[in-house]
């Protein structure tokens, strides 16, 4: 990719060498599907050239989302990076602006803002194969791509950009991490009255709660009875339920009452 992207970006005249190197619209577009093909979307941006503008810009201009670069800032870029990684980065960066829905208010400007994109094109340029160094090397000759209002500083910029990349990286390394897996093998779903919290019974007769990070907490027990009126016992600590054939739990008061607090449901639908 990097070959072709070069063969497209670095567009040199032949006959005069001292003009400035152009980045053609084939060459940005290209760059921009394949950065949001790294993002598991489908391209929606409109790039244009726009020699009107400083550097790099995203705007909404009526439904259409664009990306605007001026052609001869982003080849100086190339140039004095040497790498065309650079004009990835700054078409990344672009890009963040627009799904991190920074263009919806585009009067408001924050600096977490600017480096939340940095670290947006320091992740996605890991997964197109950049190096950590690829990836901060617009940054490195530019410092700020569009404008200097509000802008956090390079070092900053860089360390978001690093970031991403870090993270990228961490995340592709990680083969031995469980796979997310939807289907799931519990047996009953548990919900008490006044309690928003669902519990779950395991495969293996546990009582489980899960904390946001999806980290389960083993805290007590399912055990299926014989003969009698219930058909299951829950326990943990001193506490002690019974579920009856209508999946209602019991708990007998201190007075020797029984309470339904709540219900227990088959894990799995019927279809
Ligand atoms: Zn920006």
């Amino acid at each position: 990719m990097r070959s072709l992207l070069i063969t497209l970006i670095l567009a040199w005249p032949l006959s005069a060498a001292a003009q400035a190197p152009r980045m053609s619209e084939a060459a940005a577009k290209d760059a921009v599907y394949r950065i949001v093909q790294h993002s598991g979307l489908l391209p929606t941006f409109t790039v244009r050239e726009d020699a009107t503008i400083k550097n790099a810009n995203a705007y909404i201009k009526g439904r259409e989302r664009i990306i605007a670069y001026n052609p001869t800032f982003i080849a100086s870029i190339i140039d004095s990076s040497r790498t065309d990684w650079s004009a990835v980065s700054i078409l990344a960066h672009e890009i963040a602006h627009h799904l991190l829905g920074h263009t919806l208010a585009p009067s408001e400007l924050h600096p977490g803002d600017e480096l939340a994109c940095d670290r947006y094109s320091g992740f996605v340029l890991f997964h197109m194969g950049a190096t950590l160094q690829e990836s901060l090397a617009a940054i490195a000759v530019a410092g700020n791509v569009h404008g200097t209002r509000d802008h956090p500083p390079k070092h900053a910029r860089s360390a978001a950009i690093q970031q991403g990349w870090e993270e990228a990286e961490r995340m592709s390394e990680r083969r031995d991490a469980v796979p997310l897996k939807v289907d799931i093998a519990f047996q009953y779903v548990v919900r008490f009255a006044g309690d928003d919290n669902t519990y779950y019974v395991d495969a293996a007769g546990c009582l489980v709660w899960f904390n946001d990070h999806a980290e389960p907490i083993e805290f007590g027990a399912c055990t299926r009875l014989g003969e009698g009126a219930f058909v299951f016992a829950l326990n943990w600590e001193d506490q002690e339920f019974f579920v009856d054939a209508r999946n209602i739990i019991w708990r007998q008061s201190v007075n020797g009452m029984q309470m339904a607090v709540g219900r227990i449901e088959p894990y799995t639908v019927a279809k």
